[in-house]
This record gives structure tokens, C-alpha cells and sequence, in this order.
């Protein structure tokens, strides 16, 4: 794991983080400056350093990220009112968290286009 990554320290424990579930493979906590009522972060265990950085070998993971987004979204009893899910990229995608991850946001109508 490299080093200076926040998100890799979450998974080890090594920072807090208020965690809502995690397993052998992925770990959920919630965003520390949030941007929506829930607005939560679905990570991979495994350092991924972008969704531009994954290779087919990653496959089941991408998927277990968003199932596992929307079994938490059930589970925090937003999902019939609606969510949305939002992975940033490089600079221009606004990624300031170079550790693959995945937004739960909820709780309030999102804005379309996404400033
Ligand atoms: P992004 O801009 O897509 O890279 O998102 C990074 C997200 O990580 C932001 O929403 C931050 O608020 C969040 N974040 C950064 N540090 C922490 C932390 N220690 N615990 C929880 N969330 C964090
Ligand atoms: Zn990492």
C-alpha cells in the first residue's frame, strides 16, 4: 500500500473513519465533508489509484462496488427516494483522493448537469 494514502490507512485502521460495513474486499465510511444529507464512500480494500488506472483484472471488484452501493443504499433507506452514484476522475473529473472510490450521495433532488 503506498504510504501517503488516507483511503489505505482507512482500510487498515490506521486512520478514523466512521466505517459502515466492510468485508475481505471493499470498505464503506462515511464522507467526512458531505455534500447531501448521506453521502457515503464505497472504496476497494486494494489499492486502485483511479478508475482510469483499472485493468480487466479488476472486473469483479468494479462490480462489488456498486452493488455494494446499492445494498448500502437500501440499507440507509434512501434508495426509493433515489441516489446517485459518482466516481470523479483525474483533474478535470474533480478526484482529489487518488484511491478509487465510489460517492453514495442522497437525501435531497440532485442537479443535472453535475457542476
Ligand atoms: P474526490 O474529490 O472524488 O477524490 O473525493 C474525495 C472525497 O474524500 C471527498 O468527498 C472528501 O471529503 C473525502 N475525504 C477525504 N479525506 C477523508 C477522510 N479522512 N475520511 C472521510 N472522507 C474523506
Ligand atoms: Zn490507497
Amino acid at each position: 500500500m503506498p504510504q501517503d494514502c488516507i483511503f489505505c490507512k482507512i482500510v487498515a485502521g490506521d486512520i478514523k473513519a466512521t466505517k459502515l460495513y466492510q468485508d475481505e474486499s471493499v470498505t464503506v465510511f462515511k464522507d467526512i465533508n458531505p455534500q447531501a444529507p448521506t453521502h457515503i464512500l464505497v472504496i476497494p480494500n486494494q489499492h486502485i489509484e483511479a478508475i482510469s488506472e483499472a485493468s480487466p483484472e479488476d472486473q469483479v471488484i468494479l462490480g462489488k462496488l456498486m452493488l455494494t452501493a446499492a445494498h448500502i443504499a437500501r440499507e440507509e433507506s434512501v434508495a426509493d427516494n433515489g441516489y446517485r452514484l459518482v466516481v470523479n476522475n483525474g483533474r478535470d473529473g474533480g478526484q482529489t483522493v487518488f484511491h478509487l472510490h465510489v460517492h453514495l450521495l442522497a437525501g435531497r433532488p440532485m442537479r443535472w448537469p453535475p457542476g
